[in-house]
């Protein structure tokens, strides 16, 4: 069979030939995106659907507006308030999870051989999303306080990109969180050279300790001009459940009227039923107690694989503890002789029973073949220990 050539630009997921193998019997997976199930406030959902069908049956189970349901927007418009930014209920659509919002993002802005910045390294799915529509990506170094502004700045001024997209906290892969300082930069660079920023923010509620900063959106009221550059992805997935498929996308009137457009052609709408449990939950006043949940146990899982990696694989090994998320990012240094190469390790890691994924192919070029990432979400604090003393083995 003849494929169109846009598939070309892209490769199946070295990540994806890994996860075949995480069927293995006993074998232990901190290479997951996925948040814990057993953390998924089932009974809330089940409540909230059952409303909603009881309620208010025909809209649910009916066709409905590409923009999406009505009350969940108001929801969402009132979950963005209290994360202070202040977003009317049109002013953000719904969207198939925050994939089909970088999705559109991709359909409306990019051109084949538009140059987007993008961080190196940055979420898989985004670089294959923006590839499939012919982005050229530049990657754009980052430390522990996220992107390297100045030469954020230095790249946008060169390259004149189409876009910017950044995870500002908590980030995937690299766990890390852009500063206040920088963020505010951030907005002040695209107002100064007319550069649209994506803010892709699926992580910012699992913090552990503090809130971090606030985000680029509800810092744009301080900085003149910047919201007219500014595209803003939030999901329900990581803070009540992936599977509802619940996004939304908050962007200038016209690119929200034009992403409309393109979701139309593409599913219509997001599902009324999940959308409109999902309102219903927003009102229970569950979210918090079962948010606190979520952040006290990612918390402490995260502690005890700091500490394991620390005493498993010593200088072997270096990475940043993550304040909230739910990924470290690794480096190994190659200490005593030990391996470098982080899909050899990967390999000698599955004979051993546990995995995680390899770093390069998070990079958009010019990949890190040292770094990985390991997902502490869904292993308790036992397999976690068991886990990372396995690695040292395996190391
Ligand atoms: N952005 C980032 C950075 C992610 O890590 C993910 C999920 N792993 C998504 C977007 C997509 O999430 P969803 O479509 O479930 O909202």
């Amino acid at each position: 069979m003849q494929f169109a050539d846009r598939l070309n630009a892209i490769e199946t997921s070295a990540i994806r030939e890994l996860f075949k193998l995480l069927g293995k019997p006993g074998i232990i997976s901190f290479a997951g995106g996925f948040p814990d199930p057993a953390l998924f406030d089932v009974e809330g959902i089940r409540e909230s659907t059952a409303a909603v069908l009881a309620s208010n049956p025909g809209p649910v189970l009916q066709y409905g507006a590409t923009e999406g349901y009505q009350p969940l927007r108001e929801q969402l418009s009132v979950f963005m308030k209290n994360k202070g930014a202040t977003v009317a209920p049109d002013g953000l659509i719904v969207t198939t999870g925050s994939q089909q919002a970088l999705d559109l993002i991709g359909k409306t802005l990019i051109s084949p051989g538009d140059k987007v910045i993008v961080e190196a390294p940055t979420f898989l799915a985004t670089i294959q999303c923006f590839r499939l529509y012919g982005a050229h990506l530049i990657g754009a170094p980052i430390d522990a306080d996220g992107v390297n502004v100045d030469k954020l700045e230095q790249l946008i001024e060169e390259h004149k990109p189409k876009l910017v997209y950044l995870i500002p906290t908590f980030g995937n892969p690299s766990g890390a969180t852009l500063s206040l300082a920088r963020r505010k930069r951030i907005l002040e660079i695209a107002v100064r050279t007319g550069t649209v920023i994506v803010e892709d923010d699926p992580y910012g509620e699992l913090y552990f300790g503090d809130a971090p900063p606030a985000s680029l959106l509800a810092l744009s009221d301080s900085v003149p001009g910047s919201r007219d550059w500014l595209v803003h992805c939030g999901s329900l997935s990581k803070i009540l459940s992936p599977g509802l498929r619940v996004g939304w996308m908050i962007a200038p009137t016209e690119l929200l009227a034009r992403a409309t457009m393109c979701k139309q052609f593409s599913d219509a709408h997001t599902s009324n039923l999940t959308q409109a449990a999902a309102a219903h939950y927003l009102t229970l006043n569950r979210l918090d107690g079962a948010l606190a949940v979520v952040r006290k146990t990612y918390a402490e899982r995260a502690r005890v694989m700091g500490e394991s990696l620390r005493s498993a694989l010593g200088d072997a090994i270096t990475f940043n503890a993550p304040q909230g998320g739910m990924f470290f990012w690794a480096r190994l240094t190659g200490a005593q002789g030990k391996e470098t190469n982080a899909t050899v390790f990967a390999q000698r890691a599955i004979e051993k029973l546990v995995a995680f994924v390899p770093g390069a192919p998070f990079y958009a070029h010019d990949a890190d073949a040292s770094t990985l990432r390991l997902s502490f979400a869904t292993a308790d604090v036992a397999k976690i220990e068991e886990g990372v003393a396995r690695l040292g083995q395996a190391l």
